[in-house]
């Protein structure tokens, strides 16, 4: 029977080690750090992400401001108010949630961020300096999935990871930052000819893929560390990952339970990518 790795435990230790640093900046810098958070619309489940977000910089004592800006916000308006927060010098980290309404460019708005205060680690700058393995700021829930391993003990050198997803957000730099780690990196995804093969192969197995229970048991090899990435609201209200909990734990050496696994370490990094952020600002980079 697998260890269930205690995400809510980890994040909330990691959260407690920030405030102190926070602390201490403040004490010896005179610095607080900032994060401001736009929301663009409507969307209710960036609503509930945005309040978790500022009640995290509340708790670890960061100052958040959230700006909430109506659907129809042009991409030249919202442009123009990441201009002024790249220049606010209270303001270290600048996070835009998305999805955004479809006739604002993500891209467009990735870009403008300063890359020192893209907290998301989105901006193509920082997305380069993960891909040559000197990285600033770190995409939040790969870097989450990181920490989960580490502060689980879970060796990663050498070891045959298979990530199922290769979004931007999740599977790509996941996988960059195994590769950093030395392991030897599959990434699977909707054209992959046979999925069950290569996650067969997986000593440590990360799903990304958004679809309810997909990974199951006979798809796991024996004492393989399962991390379930996925989110999924079904249709009577149950929140599930990508993984079919239950059998695939009776055959892991480890697994992440979802809620409470890696979705919790998300909000910690982005935290700890906004105390980095407060620290670029007195001390150069
Ligand atoms: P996405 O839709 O952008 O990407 C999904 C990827 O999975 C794609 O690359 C696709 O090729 C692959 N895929 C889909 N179905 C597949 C299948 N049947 N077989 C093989 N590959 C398949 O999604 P995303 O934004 O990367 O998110 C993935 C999941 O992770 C979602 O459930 C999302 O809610 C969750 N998520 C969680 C967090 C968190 O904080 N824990 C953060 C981001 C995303």
């Amino acid at each position: 029977m697998a260890i269930v790795i205690d995400g809510k435990a980890i994040s909330r230790k990691i959260r407690a080690e920030l405030k102190e640093e926070a602390l201490r900046l403040k004490e010896e810098k005179g610095i607080v750090p900032g994060l401001a958070v736009i929301l663009v619309g409507e969307d209710p489940a960036s609503q509930v992400y945005v309040r978790h977000k500022e009640n995290a910089c509340a708790e670890a004592g960061f100052l958040s401001r959230t700006i909430r800006l109506p659907a129809a916000t042009t991409e030249q308006a919202l442009l123009k108010l990441l201009q002024s927060l790249n220049d606010d010098r209270q303001i270290h980290g600048i996070l835009v949630q998305l999805p955004l309404p479809g006739h604002i460019s993500v891209d467009a708005v990735t870009e403008a961020i300063d890359p020192r205060k893209d907290v998301d680690g989105f901006h193509p700058f920082n997305v380069g300096r993960l891909f040559s393995g000197n990285p600033w700021h770190k995409a939040c829930t790969p870097a989450g999935i990181m920490e989960l391993l580490d502060r689980s003990a879970i060796g990663i050198e050498g070891k045959e990871a298979v990530i199922v997803g290769r979004s931007n957000i999740v599977g790509k730099p996941l996988a960059l930052m195994l590769l950093a780690r030395h392991a030897t990196v599959t990434i699977c995804h909707t054209r992959t000819r046979n999925l069950a093969e290569a996650t067969r192969r997986a000593e440590l197995l990360f799903a990304a893929a958004g679809k309810p229970e997909m990974i199951r048991a006979d798809m796991i090899r024996d004492g393989a560390v399962v991390i379930d990435v996925g989110i999924n609201r079904l249709a009577d209200g149950r929140l599930v990952g990508d993984v079919a909990f239950a059998e695939c734990a009776a055959k892991a050496a480890y697994i992440t339970p979802v809620p409470g696994g890696v979705g919790v370490m998300t909000i910690a990094m982005l935290l700890k990518n906004t105390l980095q952020a407060a620290r670029f600002s007195y001390r150069p980079v």
